[in-house]
């Protein structure tokens, strides 16, 4: 077995088909007459970019925005006037043939981007090798390459760029292993949103495996077997029938309402920490956003976003809501997440420290930017600030009046504001849950984020391997500051919402609307199974099992009781 990053979940099982590396035989040649080669140069930078259009266009066409999307970035980097002006100048200064003048800055460009401190710049070295491989291909005169693929087969490469994966016939691929890659690659990102299965990251996949051997991955563990003996092949075919079955069965409740059998309605919301899972809240009916993480903005490169960046992201998720609400959350930087371009100091105890809304209170600037950003954009559509990692009345009172001061000041500058901005925050650190009622009496709104009120509640990292076993939400004093929460949020009249891992885990479903709780929010494709489990409920079932969870002692046996079938009906 063969172990890569899981890239996108699900099982496959079918033929390899190994895509051949690809190799330019690049040759430094002499030139007399630079205009010339600098116009070959240029003929070729044109028909890369109408090529570049195409795939644009075939992808818009397929629904694939994302897709179209890393296409048009690579458009602009063959706009890209550094990058251009620079293998004119290797033509002219240098006397070589636009080939080798190319390949030259190229690399210039590529041994940069390997050398940076961030996943997602090293992997851009991809993007600028497919966009330099179609000028190097028209310059040889080579049309593009279509892999003949007659039968349904699992493809191994050991690079797959966008431009590689627009040429395959996608009604014939399974699934996907790469070599290289991470989860944020873009072998992972396409493979997501066609919902195939892919493992990236495989080392030295494509000399072990022959075309024609037998694959299966596993999406979900982000193993890949080679030519498996037929019981581990018939074992993993039931895997893959059961998760098929789930999948259609699920796929019918898209249209349905979330309700219990009692008739009680639940408001099911997406999180959404990449701007590609918006289509798939969409699709599977979420009410709305409950979490919109804005971290991505901000990781993995190595300046800020600006006003104007952000102002558009923002806008872009309410638009596309059209009208349904959207919480979006203010930057949760610190803990796990760090941010280069604020050269932030190492600490002992970073998910103790400085993270969240403290960093906003203490780097006003980063703070005031997004707010400027959010406050222009609420007139979008129904938008909901919240502030994570609130620890205190005090933290809340001085983010909101920053709030207050972003919003006046930009009335005053003259910009269109949404008269009314709810504004409210998760209760993820045990302080805050513990006075909820006092919250209540300031706060419009409050949702659990049970990831983090497990670690600070249990004292138990949650990035910490060694500990993991101890990390649990079955834990009592975890459900009793939850029901809490619930409790005096409601007792306060304000709206309360979940957004952690546990309002996206079926087994939870009927314990928390047993409690009270009446909105979840969750992974987009979390949404269908909840929403089943919600559909098989009957209040009076749903709040017997709260009391009799609520009043056992050990994680293990409430663990027990929540993972029985028969909490249902
Ligand atoms: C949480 O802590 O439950 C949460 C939703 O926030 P994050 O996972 O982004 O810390
Ligand atoms: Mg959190």
């Amino acid at each position: 077995m063969y172990k890569g990053v899981p890239a996108s979940p699900g099982i496959a099982i079918g033929p390899a088909l190994v895509l051949p590396k690809k190799q330019f035989q690049l040759e430094k040649r002499v030139i007399q007459d630079v205009t010339a080669e600098k116009n070959r140069f240029h003929q070729a930078l044109a028909a890369a970019k109408s090529r570049i259009d195409d795939l644009i266009a075939s992808a818009q066409a397929q629904g694939q925005t994302e897709t179209a999307k890393i296409f048009e970035a690579h458009r602009l980097m063959l706009e890209d006037p550094e990058l251009i002006a620079g293998v004119e100048k290797r033509i002219a200064e240098e006397k070589v043939n636009a080939e080798f003048a190319l390949e030259t800055t190229v690399n210039f460009y590529i041994n940069l981007l390997a050398q940076a401190n961030s996943d997602y710049l090293r992997e851009r070295v991809a993007d600028l090798k497919d966009v330099a491989g179609h000028v190097l291909q028209l310059l040889a005169g080579d049309g593009l390459q279509t892999p003949h693929i007659k039968a349904d087969c699992l493809i191994v490469a050991a690079e797959l760029t966008p431009s590689d994966t627009a040429l395959l016939p996608l009604d014939k691929v399974q699934g996907f292993i790469t070599e290289v890659g991470g989860a944020t690659s873009h072998t992972a990102i396409i493979a997501r949103s066609l919902e195939l299965p892919a493992v990236v990251g495989v080392k030295k996949i494509t000399s072990a495996v022959q075309n024609g051997d037998l694959l299966i991955i596993d999406g979900e563990q982000g193993a890949v077997l080679v030519n498996p003996d037929p019981g581990t092949v018939e074992a993993y075919r039931r895997k893959q029938a059961v998760l098929h079955r789930q999948k259609e069965e699920l796929a019918r409740l898209k249209g349905v309402a979330a309700q219990t059998k009692s008739g009680k309605t639940i408001r099911l919301l997406a999180n959404v920490g990449e701007p590609w899972e918006l289509p798939k809240a969409l699709e599977y009916g979420a009410d709305g956003i409950g979490l919109f993480r804005t971290e991505f903005l901000f990781l993995n490169r190595e300046t800020l976003p600006t006003e104007e960046e952000q102002f558009q992201a923002y806008k872009e998720v309410l638009v596309k809501m059209e009208g349904k609400p959207v919480v979006i959350r203010t930057l949760d930087i610190g803990g796990d997440k760090n941010l280069p371009a604020l050269n932030l100091e190492p600490e002992m105890n970073p998910f103790l420290g400085c993270r969240g809304i403290r960093l906003c209170l203490k780097d006003k600037a980063l703070f005031t930017t997004q707010l400027r950003a959010l406050y222009r954009a609420s007139v979008y559509g129904q938008l909901k600030i919240m502030f994570p990692m609130i620890s205190s009345l005090e933290e809340y009172r001085a983010a909101v009046k920053c709030a207050e001061e972003v919003r006046a000041q930009l009335i005053e500058e003259g910009h269109p504001v949404s008269s009314h901005v709810p504004i409210g925050i998760m209760v993820e650190v045990p302080s805050t849950a513990l006075i909820t009622d006092l919250f209540a009496k300031e706060v419009d709104f409050v949702s659990i984020g049970t990831n983090d009120l497990i670690q600070y509640t249990l004292a138990v990292d949650r990035m910490n391997e060694q500990i993991s076993h101890l990390y649990t939400p079955f834990h009592p004093a975890v459900l009793r500051l939850i029901k809490m929460v619930i409790e005096q949020a409601r007792k306060g009249g304000i709206e309360v919402s979940m957004c952690g891992e546990m309002a996206g885990d079926p087994r939870f479903t009927p314990l928390l609307i047993g409690l009270g709780l009446e909105s979840f929010s969750m992974s987009p494709s979390a949404l269908l199974a909840v929403k089943k489990q919600i559909r098989t409920l009957k209040n009076s079932t749903a709040k017997a099992l709260a009391e009799k969870v609520l009043a056992l002692p050990t994680a293990e046996q409430i663990k027990a009781v929540l993972g029985n079938e028969e909490n249902k009906e």
